[in-house]
C-alpha cells in the first residue's frame, strides 16, 4: 500500500455489470468477518484501504477478488468484485472486468494462484500486532522485497519450495508492513487460517479480561 513497486502498476479495466450474487455469496460472507475483525479495512491518515480477498474461477487461471478502494466498507456485495482474467506478473500489468477495479494487490494474489492449481482462494489482511507476533515464526518472505514486483512472486516460490508454506498456508510480508497471505483450498480454509492466528492475538492482547 505504502511501498511502491519499481514497475508502475497498471490496471487495464472494462466496466461490466456485477457478476451474480452466488458467485461472490461465500467469498463476500468472509470478507466481511475480516473487515469485522479489522484485519480488512482503512488507513485513514493514508486514505488507502487493506486487505482483499479471492476465489479462483473454476480451473481457469481467472480469479474474482475485492475491488479496490472497498475497505472501509462494513457490507459489501456483488458490487464490490471484479474479475481478474488476466494477468502479467513481470510487467505488473492486470487485466479485468467489473463494476469496480480489482484491489492493486491482485498480482500477489496471481503469484499464489501460480504456485499450485489447488489452490483455489487467497487471503491478504494487514495487521500490525499479527505481523509481529508472526514475522519469521512463520514462512516469511524477505524484507528487501515489496509487494506488486517480480520478486515477491519469486520468493512466494522459493517459500513454497523450501519451507512448510505448503501445509500451513499462510505466510507474513516481510517487505510490506502488516501485510501477511494465506490461501486455502477455498476460502473458508484460506480465512480461518488468518483468524485461528488473529484469536491468538487477541488472548494476547488482554491476557486477563478477555474471555
Ligand atoms: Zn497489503
Amino acid at each position: 500500500m505504502i511501498d511502491e513497486g519499481y514497475t508502475k502498476y497498471e490496471c487495464e479495466w472494462r466496466q461490466a455489470p456485477a457478476l451474480a450474487a452466488e458467485a461472490v455469496d461465500e467469498l463476500n460472507a468472509w470478507r466481511n468477518r475480516l473487515h469485522e475483525q479489522g484485519l480488512i479495512g482503512y488507513y485513514p491518515e493514508h486514505r488507502v484501504g487493506f486487505g482483499n480477498v479471492s476465489i479462483r474461477e473454476g480451473d481457469s487461471h481467472r480469479f474474482i477478488i475485492s475491488g479496490t478502494q472497498t475497505g472501509h466498507i462494513a457490507h459489501t456485495d456483488e458490487k464490490h468484485y471484479a474479475l481478474v482474467t488476466a494477468c502479467d506478473i513481470d510487467a505488473n500489468h492486470v487485466v479485468c472486468e467489473g463494476p469496480v477495479q480489482a484491489s492493486s494487490e491482485a498480482l500477489t494474489h496471481a503469484a499464489i494462484y501460480a504456485l499450485d492449481a489447488n489452490i483455489r482462494a487467497v487471503v491478504h489482511v494487514h495487521d500490525a500486532n499479527l505481523w509481529q507476533q508472526l514475522i519469521d515464526r512463520i514462512p516469511t518472505t524477505s524484507r528487501n522485497v515489496t509487494y506488486g514486483t517480480p520478486e515477491m512472486a519469486h520468493e512466494f516460490q522459493r517459500l513454497y519450495a523450501d519451507t512448510d508454506f505448503p501445509i500451513q498456508g499462510i505466510a507474513v510480508m516481510g517487505g510490506h508492513d502488516e501485510g501477511i497471505v494465506s490461501f486455502g483450498k477455498d476460502i473458508k480454509q484460506a480465512a480461518e487460517r488468518i483468524l485461528h492466528h488473529a484469536a491468538t492475538r487477541h488472548r494476547a492482547r488482554c491476557p486477563t479480561r478477555c474471555s
